[in-house]
């Protein structure tokens, strides 16, 4: 069976027994404070589980793209080494809210793995939670009469709270889980060693594939369990290591899931795959590794130098350097698997598909960019290390990772793994210091903590009535204190409410709540989403005791909102311009929209030009001019949505349905969250500040609208007004400026002219004032020039044309000495002289510093009071 093949009649199997079918969510975790990346299948309906919201469906299957490389499930440092642990994964899952529960859970996983996979019964054990005392959780007897009438009890294994309880995080839902694991080893061994024995042992061959949780309870900030209302069921299956089993393979890498990619690279480098430990070890590596920053390019997350996009950038280091070390890859290569993976993905994951050419591009600079200094940091690392092995100690210093990672971006991990490989270690704590001492600031977030949610009353519908209002009256559901850097804060969750969460770019409303009985208002700084909530932010501590009110008043500072509504909607317009006058292959890569400007990100290849920009601006303005009505349409399926022309926005979470945003249908059709003005009309004027470029194959293009681009053009106006003033009111202003600049340029020429040759005369005043002879000629002056280059030049040639000549020349020029020293070639080799060491000596009697070569070199110094001591310094030196 292919792995597309058993992808399929998994979702199907899920379909017959009732489940909808959805998408996997970006790897990119939006909205979750908690979450780099998506690692889990249940990622995406967290909210679910926490009651936040209601699922489209109460039977839910998919499979999620899932990336465990930070946080609380990291399995880079395996990736490669073993054969079954993944950067980036897909979870295949179904999933009850509060319906099905373990009784029809495990039949039917049982079910799909022997009547539909025909996986071999006498191969598979599963496991049960034995209960843990301590937590007051029981052993679960449920689960385990349930396995015991299907697989018997021998295949049983009992686990404790690490392996079989799981938890969300510190706090939230969870519950017992129970495994399936697999024994793929031949029959010799199987024969030799019960395969019992060995599950949960790390053993490469009998491996966990599928994971059912139970979520039956609540962890509470001070540690104790509630039961949750209604019991939900969240599984995972590993869906590469499913490949394994069923196409009867020993390694994830020996499926079809990798075989393309991996016959590829040994293809490509003359090695073999199964040749030597090293050289496989670097395929696995890189045909892991590519997927993983694929898809989260794909996903909109690009290659940086912070937060989620270093995470990428670290993984494709690590993965060229493989390829450099072990296949002898000196050139980009990663960046020739894109089309590979695209046609293998296409249907799957057609984010990959879509995009190829922008991520196989961002992919090949990236590479480029390493590339050009991994081989001097390898060099250097060898260095270091022996230089540490002959010190006796077998662990590099934290100056030493620092050096690398600042001067050749050796990432720490990647550091660590080389030296791993030479039997040694590093010193990250040191490390850590060494980069805190040189940024000078700690990481942001430590010490953070939060309370439990306060909650006032439950409520099953939290609903967002901002795009109809901007005054809206309700009650606080919960709030919950926080403590961080900026200090404590609160959250705040309303019943419903007009305020915006930042979201899709658009950032968060700011405004008041006024509480109806007391009279007294606290101020909301902004708005964000976590997860489904809208969470409302203040400083005020009295929402303590003011949460308790029945009536609350929640208003929007509306002058912002309209700034920042301003500038979304042209945000759209923007983009249907780019698209028309730059071509299809424009896509969003990011977006930002607030009252003071907007901010949009795009691929396209080369710089924008001006002409081009003006095109932009022009078809706006038209469009703006056009009064053209805004029609918005919510709740409309997404298929629907699709065929209406709609682009999809970037790495956005779609439920079923969307909101759609037209201003034309023959112009702009976007999936929007966001506020937009009632027709485009109230925008006024567009007016593009910028355009620069964010990364490779990205631009950017800055804008201002309404009040701001008034205020930019009165801004203008003025001081041109102030340039005409200046320049007596000419009848042509352009051509007027254009003449100044002419005039000054050719009165510099003149300047010029005038200065060399005043110095060809002093050049010549001076070669008669040359004391000395023979051996050693010297010529020490203060003289009048008008620039230290002068100065410089004009030792310089003295000390050409004259061979065994000392010459220095000083002066004062604006108020400060310039010192410069030549000596001729001759008399550097024959007396061993060196300029730059005599001239920061002279030059610390004009307090200053300088230096340069052997033959040339100057300096500056505050003080020209000190002139002639520098002169008879020299003189006593001579
Ligand atoms: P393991 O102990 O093998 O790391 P896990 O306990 O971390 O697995 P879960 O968090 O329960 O795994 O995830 C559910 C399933 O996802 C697992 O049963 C496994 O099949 C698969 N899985 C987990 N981590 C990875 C990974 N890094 N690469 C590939 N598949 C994985
Ligand atoms: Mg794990």
């Amino acid at each position: 069976m292919t792995s597309t093949e058993i992808r399929q009649q998994f979702l199907a199997f899920f379909q017959s027994k009732g489940h909808l079918i959805v998408p996997s969510a970006p790897l990119v975790a939006k909205n979750d404070p908690t979450l780099l990346f998506n690692n889990s299948g249940m990622a995406q309906f967290k909210d679910f589980f926490l009651g936040n919201g209601t699922p489209p469906s109460k039977r839910i299957a998919d499979t999620q793209k899932c990336l465990r490389v930070s946080g609380k499930h990291n399995d880079l440092e395996d990736v490669g080494f073993d054969t079954y642990h993944h950067t980036m994964f897909e979870m295949l899952g179904n999933w009850s809210f509060g319906d099905y529960f373990k009784k029809e859970a495990l039949a039917w996983s049982w079910e799909l793995l022997t009547k539909v996979y025909k996986l071999p019964k006498e191969r598979i054990y599963v496991s049960v939670f034995e209960g843990d005392a301590k937590d007051g959780v029981p052993f679960d007897q449920e689960a385990f009469d349930i396995w015991k009438a299907i697989v018997g009890e021998e295949r049983i294994i009992l686990g404790n709270k690490k392996d079989n309880f799981w938890e969300m995080g510190e706090t939230g839902p969870c519950g017992p889980c129970s495994e399936i694991h697999i024994d793929l080893r031949n029959q010799d061994e199987v024969d030799r060693i019960p395969g019992k024995s060995l599950v949960n042992a790390d053993h490469p061959q009998v491996v966990e594939i599928w994971n059912n949780v139970f979520m039956q309870f609540e962890r509470m900030a001070d540690g104790s369990l509630v039961s949750l209302p209604s019991k939900h069921v969240d599984t995972g299956m590993g869906f590469e290591r499913l490949c394994m089993a069923i196409q009867g393979k020993q390694s994830n890498y020996d499926t079809d899931v990798f075989q393309g990619s991996i016959q590829h690279l040994a293809k490509k480098s003359g090695i073999a795959y199964g040749q030597d430990q090293w050289t496989d070890i670097a395929m696995r590596v890189i045909a892991d590794h590519i997927r993983a920053i694929a898809f989260s390019i794909s996903d909109g997350q690009l290659p940086s130098n912070a937060k989620a996009g270093y995470v990428i950038r670290r993984i494709l280091r690590r993965a060229v350097r493989y390829g450099y070390t072990y296949l002898g890859f000196k050139e980009p290569f990663m960046h020739e698997l894109i089309p590979l993976l695209a046609q293998q993905f296409s249907g799957v994951f057609d984010e990959l598909i879509s995009q190829e050419a922008f991520v196989a591009k961002v992919i090949y600079e990236e590479e480029v960019s390493f590339l050009r200094t991994l081989s001097t940091g390898l060099v250097r690392l060898d260095k270091l290390m022996e230089e540490t092995q002959a010190k006796g100690t077998q662990i590099l210093t934290g100056e030493d990772v620092f050096e690398l990672n600042d001067t050749y971006g050796f990432p720490v991990d990647l550091t660590a793994l080389i030296a791993r490989e030479k039997g040694m270690d590093i010193d990250e704590p040191g490390f850590q210091q060494a980069l805190n001492a040189q940024k000078n600031r700690s990481r942001k977030d430590a010490g953070a903590s939060a309370e439990d949610w306060v909650n006032l009353f439950d409520s099953d519908e939290i609903s967002f009535v901002g795009y109809d209002h901007t005054t809206w009256t309700t009650r606080v559901v919960k709030y919950q204190k926080v403590q961080n850097k900026a200090g404590i804060q609160y959250k705040i969750v309303l019943e419903s409410t007009p305020f915006y969460a930042e979201s899709g770019g658009q950032v968060g409303d700011s405004g008041f709540l006024y509480f109806k009985k007391s009279g007294k208002r606290i101020a909301i700084s902004d708005t964000k989403k976590e997860n489904d909530l809208i969470v409302h932010w203040t400083t005020d501590s009295s929402i303590e005791e003011l949460a308790q009110e029945e009536e609350v008043v929640a208003q929007i500072d509306e002058s912002r909102r309209n700034a920042i509504t301003s500038h979304h909607s042209s945000t759209h317009l923007m983009q249907a311009a780019l698209q028309q006058i730059l071509g299809k292959h424009v896509a969003q890569k990011g977006s930002l929209v607030n009252e003071q400007l907007l901010r949009f990100d795009f691929s396209h290849f080369q710089k924008v030009t001006d002409e081009e920009l003006k095109q932009i601006e022009d078809m706006v303005n038209t469009k703006i001019a056009a009064n053209i009505p805004l029609v918005e349409e919510r709740n409309v399926p997404i298929s629907l949505a699709k065929d209406k022309g709609a682009m999809a926005l970037f790495g956005e979470k779609y439920g079923d349905f969307v909101r759609v945003i037209t201003f034309d249908p023959t112009y702009s059709v976007e999936l929007c969250g966001g506020t937009h003005v009632k027709s485009t009309g109230e925008i006024a004027l567009f007016k593009i500040l910028s355009e620069s470029s964010v990364a490779t194959g990205v631009r950017r293009i800055e804008a201002v609208t309404s009040q701001k681009a008034f205020d930019l053009l009165n801004q203008q106006a003025n001081q041109l007004d102030q340039i005409i003033e200046l320049l007596k009111a000419p009848k042509d202003i352009v051509k007027a400026v254009a003449s100044l600049i002419e005039q000054n340029s050719s009165l510099q020429k003149t300047i010029a002219q005038y200065q060399a040759n005043e110095i060809k005369l002093l050049k010549a005043e001076l070669t008669q004032q040359i004391l000395g002879k023979g051996e050693l000629l010297y010529l020490i002056q203060q003289v009048a020039v008008p620039q230290a280059d002068a100065l410089k030049n004009l030792a310089f040639d003295l000390s050409n044309e004259h061979q065994n000549l000392f010459c220095l020349l000083v002066a004062e020029i604006d108020g400060k000495a310039s010192l410069a020293l030549a000596i001729s070639k001759e008399l550097v080799a024959s007396k061993s002289l060196d300029a730059g060491k005599i001239i920061r000596d002279l030059a610390k009697e004009v307090q200053g510093g300088g230096g340069g070569q052997a033959f040339l070199a100057t300096a500056g110094g505050q003080n020209p009071q000190g002139i002639p001591q520098v002169i008879k310094l020299a003189q006593q030196f001579i």
